[in-house]
């Protein structure tokens, strides 16, 4: 019997406690889920930074720490995780993402914040019919599990679509950049960017005052990835004087956002608070129970973090 320790947030022990012992017997297995087995006992953890867990050191028999974040800079570095580390990869989290993206695109595509404007004030404002979506292009940097989602369903509406990842990339439909000259080239061409990097040292602040003249003047920014991807000051300024036209922000360097932060009464920026997607109980226990599986059988873990990269 597979002794698991959750370690994640209170709010979703109940679902977990079914679910996840629920996707692994599917798989033939057998596991006690609990959240207090004793430290030496325990085979593998389920981690989320809602819990209490920091110190990994005692969980000397465990054969993986399987987060259910995809985001992992709360853990990537810390020093008592021996262990080998896997990333939360879930379709339901990535359903999630990709209708957020496409229903942010959509509002400032349309023009959707001017009709409401001009409704609040009873004006028939026919003057600006939206161009189509083959006539705006939206970038995304990041196109790795959500990015690249998100990159296919864009396209699929007709959007052209550029993007960037650290390693070259082919993805059907998607003119794709990487290296520093490819973030220049990605965005010059994004009318609409979309931030989907990992939080890591090599990502920290890449809009700053230098990237985000780069992009066209009246360009929309969203931010769903990480608060330290975006220079806070230099997109205030952006905004300020007009070359950047609106910013959605779904991820802050603060969370919860301070109630003083200029963003929240700023009129070019619509906050939304870290709810761009969430990991789903039912199709992420599904996918913890695969890689547990997988590393019973001796396979390889899937979605393992590169402690070098920091994702
Ligand atoms: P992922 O599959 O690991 O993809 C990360 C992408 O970023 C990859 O394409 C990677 O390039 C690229 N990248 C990493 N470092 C880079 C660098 N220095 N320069 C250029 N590209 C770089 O991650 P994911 O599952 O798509 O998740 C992305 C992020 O979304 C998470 O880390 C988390 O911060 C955020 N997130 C937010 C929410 C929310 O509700 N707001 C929910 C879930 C996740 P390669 O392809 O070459 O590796």
């Amino acid at each position: 019997m597979l002794k698991i320790l959750y370690c994640g947030g209170d709010r979703d022990w109940p679902a977990y406690r079914g679910a996840l012992p629920e996707a692994i017997q599917s798989l033939g297995l057998s596991a006690d889920v609990s959240r207090d087995h004793d430290a030496r006992s325990v085979d593998y953890l389920v981690f989320s930074p809602a819990g209490q867990i920091r110190d990994f050191a005692p969980f000397t028999k465990a054969r993986a720490v399987l987060s259910l974040w995809a985001g992992v800079e709360q853990i990537v570095g810390n020093p008592t995780l021996t262990q080998p580390l896997a990333r939360m990869v879930d379709p339901g989290l990535t359903r999630g993402m990709t209708e957020w993206v496409l229903g942010h695109v959509l509002r400032h595509h349309l023009g959707i914040d001017r009709h409401l404007a001009a409704q609040a004030t009873r004006v028939w404002d026919e003057v600006t019919v939206p161009p189509l979506a083959s006539e705006r292009t939206v970038g995304i940097l990041g196109l790795g599990e959500l990015g690249g989602a998100a990159a296919e369903a864009l396209t699929m509406i007709g959007f052209p679509v550029v993007g960037w990842s650290r390693s070259a990339k082919s993805l059907p439909g998607v003119t794709t950049y990487s290296g520093l000259d490819g973030l220049s080239d990605t965005l010059k061409a994004s009318q609409i960017l979309v931030l989907l990097l990992p939080q890591t040292p090599g990502t920290q602040n890449v809009l700053n005052s230098e990237t985000l003249a780069l992009l066209p003047k009246g360009a929309v920014i969203l931010n769903p990835g990480r608060g330290p991807l975006v220079d806070d000051n230099a997109l205030l300024e952006a905004l300020d004087s007009g070359h950047v036209a609106h910013a959605t922000l779904d991820v802050f360097r603060e969370e919860p956002l301070p109630h003083d932060h200029p963003y929240w009464g700023h009129p070019k920026v619509t906050v939304t608070p870290h709810i761009a997607s969430v990991t789903r109980v039912k199709t992420a226990s599904v996918a913890i129970a695969q890689n547990i599986a997988r590393v019973e059988r001796g396979e390889p873990l899937l979605n393992k973090v590169d402690r070098e990269l920091g994702y």
